[in-house]
């Protein structure tokens, strides 16, 4: 099915179909005139990759990456990979179109898990008070103020573990699942873990997407969390596909991790079955009480750098700038969206940090050309 729209969108914007030498061949002729001259010795250091090339060549997602393939994209220089991002992106997508959604926190604080980035976690001394599951009415109504802002999709935080023994909970959230697709948005959850009855369930009453990230590589993840395993994550993904709902997975940069492991994150992400719809990348924001309340802020140009890496290797995905936008200069911003990001978080808060809002995103996304997204516009069910 994506094959085809693809092809689809392809065979109707001819333009869009330039090999990427071209488009590289093309930009030298506009820049010289008629009479090009050869490229100097020093161009051949930004000759893409075979890689590279592959990946920007290529007109359906792959799942059969390798490690170093990824890692030949990361590692290509920061403005070629940029622009190799920005190709692919036009060939899946409307560069034009970014998806706002908003997210909503619908029970806070008081978690069992021991993440150490999460001011929810029980464990931590953060000062914030945990509270009940909030009701349908208030989800319903702050859904219906999200909408009428521009947003398309509304997404819902629980801070929780899982949904063992959670019937009347799972029971209101159905109902909050069913009420927002009455609106026509998309309606994302993230509860914690499901397995595959309450999947089942969730799908039933019309959710659109779980997400559950993965956070970082397989071999950084045991210093970031010990009360559940990466396998234990991935076992809900699956949940979850296997449920029919789209999957939102990504991670968060700035962990104390290296560059090696946003390419095993990477790496998990586009070699699982299917690749997510939705992939998130979040910065770290350090809060007060939690073990990483120190941590020193990535530099831009790795949060750019994975975020044009995801694009070049899960290129028909959604990638989601996520917690942390609000710490990013707004040219920094629109670089993301040129390397391939195409979703964001807008409205007044994340589940326990700021946001920038809606008024200010709609002035930003003016000035540089961008509109927003339809509901469902990538098919999702
Ligand atoms: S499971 Fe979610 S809410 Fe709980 S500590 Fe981890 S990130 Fe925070």
């Amino acid at each position: 099915m994506r094959r085809s729209v693809v092809s689809a969108a392809l065979r109707a914007q001819p333009c869009l179909r330039r090999s990427y030498s071209t488009v590289l061949e093309g930009s030298a002729v506009a820049a010289a005139g008629n009479a090009a001259p050869p490229p100097p010795a020093a161009a051949s250091s930004v000759v893409p990759s075979e890689v590279l090339k592959r990946a920007v060549e290529a007109t359906a997602p792959r799942n059969d990456w390798t490690k170093e393939e990824i890692r030949a994209i990361y590692n290509t220089g920061l403005m070629e990979l940029t622009f190799a991002a920005a190709s692919i992106h036009r060939r899946f997508h409307d560069p034009t179109k970014l998806q706002l959604c908003t997210l909503h926190n619908i029970k806070t604080g008081g978690c069992s898990e021991d993440c150490s980035y999460c001011s929810q976690s029980s464990r931590h001394k953060t000062g914030l008070k945990a509270t009940p599951l909030v009701s349908v009415e208030t989800v319903l109504s702050a859904a219906k103020v999200a909408k009428e802002n521009g947003s398309t999709r509304f997404c819902l935080g629980a801070a929780w573990r899982d949904m063992r023994g959670r019937k009347s909970g799972l029971r209101n959230i159905k109902e909050m699942v069913s009420g927002i697709r009455g609106m026509g948005m998309e309606v994302c959850v993230t509860l914690g873990m499901v397995d595959a009855a309450q999947a089942q369930e969730l799908k039933a009453a019309g959710l659109t997407a779980y997400n559950h990230n993965v956070d970082t590589s397989r071999e950084f993840y045991p210093t970031v969390i010990t009360t559940r395993s990466y396998d234990e994550r991935l076992a809900t993904i699956q949940n979850v596909r296997d449920a029919g709902i789209n999957v939102c997975s990504g991670g968060i940069l700035g962990l104390g991790e290296k560059p090696e492991d946003h390419i095993g994150l990477i790496y998990t992400l586009s070699t699982l079955p299917e690749h997510p719809e939705s992939v998130p990348i979040n910065a770290l924001v350090p809060i007060k009480g939690t073990p990483l309340a120190d941590n020193k802020p990535l530099p831009f140009t790795s949060i750019l750098r994975t975020v044009a890496t995801a694009r070049c290797v899960m290129p028909d995905s959604i990638v989601r700038l996520a917690a942390g936008r609000i710490t990013m200069k707004e040219e920094e911003q629109a670089m993301c969206f040129l390397a391939g990001a195409n979703a964001v978080f807008t409205g007044e808060r994340m589940l326990t940090t700021d946001c920038s809002g809606w008024d200010e995103d709609k002035s930003m996304m003016d000035r540089w050309g961008l509109s927003p997204m339809k509901s469902f516009s990538k098919g999702q069910c």
